[in-house]
């Protein structure tokens, strides 16, 4: 291979390899998008039950039922949160960056029942 094919085809190379980066990025992005949009719908669609639960429940259910069941509700938002995500109203479904705290989240999930 003489010099100036061989330095085509390294610039040849250097610009698919920059393409392939550049798709990357953009599959990463989407996947990001994605995965944030998963857990907001996961959190909207738990949200959705505990409100039914709770039309449900107003009428016979004993205290210590509904408690139970909040009690459950508190630690599937306790679980998104660890996976990474807010649960707070504000930030709901994105990532915590860095898996930086967040006074909100705990505050929803932690907060006294009833309140
Ligand atoms: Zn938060």
């Amino acid at each position: 291979m003489d010099k100036r094919s061989l330095y085509d085809g390294l610039n040849k190379l250097e610009l698919e390899l920059e393409n392939s980066l550049n798709q990357l990025g953009e599959m990463k992005l989407a996947l990001q998008e994605i995965v944030e949009k998963n857990t907001t719908l996961e959190l909207e669609n738990q949200r959705l039950r505990d409100h039914v639960r709770e039309l449900n429940q107003v009428a016979e259910a004993p205290a210590e039922k509904v408690k139970q069941e909040l009690s459950k509700s508190r630690m599937n938002l306790e679980k998104i949160y660890e996976e990474g995500f807010h649960v707070c109203y504000d930030l709901y479904g994105s990532r915590r960056e860095h898996d930086e705290p967040c006074a909100f989240c705990l505050e929803v999930i932690y907060r006294e029942s009833g309140k």
